[in-house]
């Protein structure tokens, strides 16, 4: 039977991938997205797009009109480590204050199942590497402080309401969906292989590496990047998993790359050198994070499709080049309106 789902910030980069696995799959969608980093034509065809802010109250009523929803899955936030160091305020307050007000909607329209997009930023110094579901929640910037708050939230909306939530602590989304639909359009664009791959097409200036002085092999910061395609199917395991308990898990690879391993790796895919020079380190920015996923594997049976740092990279290229103004062209022929279908 097919099924309703509320995805917030389903016009973003994760998010809209999820939308485009539900839909696969039969079910119905409603993205709610405010449009400030999402793009509508990023909102696959057949789902409905309700434009607004999540601590809008009337825009979330005009979301929750469309359930009942059997779950939904929490993407729309501000999600800038470096940008959380400048703003820490802002940061901190819009994600929760959004956060909360869509928790206590959800639990108001009799919502059961919560799926909750939280980071490896939860993580500033990890004692283990890779990293267990057990390391202590210590936060390495107001970015992170603000999902570990939503992940307590909610702790307290199933001791209170009964809410079943999952808190997916993503490491480094990357990647695009294989069939070339789908792709990574930040404005600006601040994550580390789009910005390889628009050096590598000379289409940006020449990459700066934050920092080559890390406690690392080579110096650059190592991270753990995962298909965002292998995310969204994570997703919809964990939603299953709500039937009988609340989850939180660890998603990555569990291999980690430095910087310049991906510089390495994107000059393999693409063919091109990769204009880059050395800066200095980026506020926040632990030198390493790598995922432990053996629980999700272990409990749910996930299993990463599209490990390998290559295919990541080549998906990314491929939809970029195709997309060289990311979703601009799309964006441009959609006809506006405050809601789509
Ligand atoms: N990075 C970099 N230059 C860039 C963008 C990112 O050296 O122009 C580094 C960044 O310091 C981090 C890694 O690449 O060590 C991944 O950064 P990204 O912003 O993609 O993701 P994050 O780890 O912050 O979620």
């Amino acid at each position: 039977m097919p099924e309703t789902y509320l995805v917030t910030g389903g016009a973003g980069f994760v998010g809209s991938h999820l939308v485009l696995a539900l839909l696969a799959r039969g079910d119905r969608v409603v993205v709610l997205d405010d449009l400030s980093t999402g793009h509508a034509a990023a909102v696959p065809e057949g789902a409905l797009l309700v434009r607004g802010r999540i601590g809008d109250r009337e825009a979330l009523a005009r979301a929750f009109a469309h359930g009942p929803f059997r779950a939904v899955f929490h993407f729309a936030a501000l999600s800038l480590v470096g940008e959380s160091m400048r703003e820490p305020y802002r940061y901190m307050a819009e994600n929760a204050r959004e956060g909360l007000a869509l928790i206590e909607a959800a639990v108001a329209h009799g919502v059961r199942r919560f799926v909750l997009s939280s980071t490896a930023a939860l993580f500033a110094a990890p004692g283990t590497i890779p990293i267990p579901e057990e390391e202590p929640v210590d936060p390495g910037s107001p970015y992170g402080e603000s999902k570990a708050w939503l992940e307590r939230a909610l702790l307290w909306a199933e001791r209170i309401h009964g809410l079943r939530s999952a808190a997916l602590r993503y490491f480094n989304a990357a990647g695009a969906d294989p069939g070339g639909r789908l792709g990574e359009d930040h404005r600006p664009e601040t994550h580390l292989i789009p910005r390889v791959l628009d050096a590598a097409a000379g289409r940006g200036p020449p990459l700066t590496v934050f920092g080559d002085d890390y406690p690392t092999p080579d110096g650059t910061c190592i991270r753990d990047y995962i298909h965002v395609a292998d995310l969204a199917e994570a997703h919809l395991l964990a939603v299953e998993a709500l039937a009988d308990r609340s989850v939180r898990y660890n998603l990555g690879n569990g291999t980690g790359y430095s910087v310049r391993e991906v510089i390495a790796a994107a000059e393999r895919v693409t063919g091109r050198a990769v204009p880059h020079v050395i800066g200095p380190r980026r506020a926040g920015d632990p030198p390493v994070l790598v995922a432990s996923s053996r629980r999700i594997r272990e409990e749910l049976g996930w299993t990463p499709r599209h490990p390998d740092l290559e295919t990541i990279i080549a998906h990314a290229w491929a939809w970029r080049q195709a997309h060289p103004d990311g979703y601009g062209r799309e964006e441009a022929a959609l006809c506006g309106g405050p809601d789509r279908r």
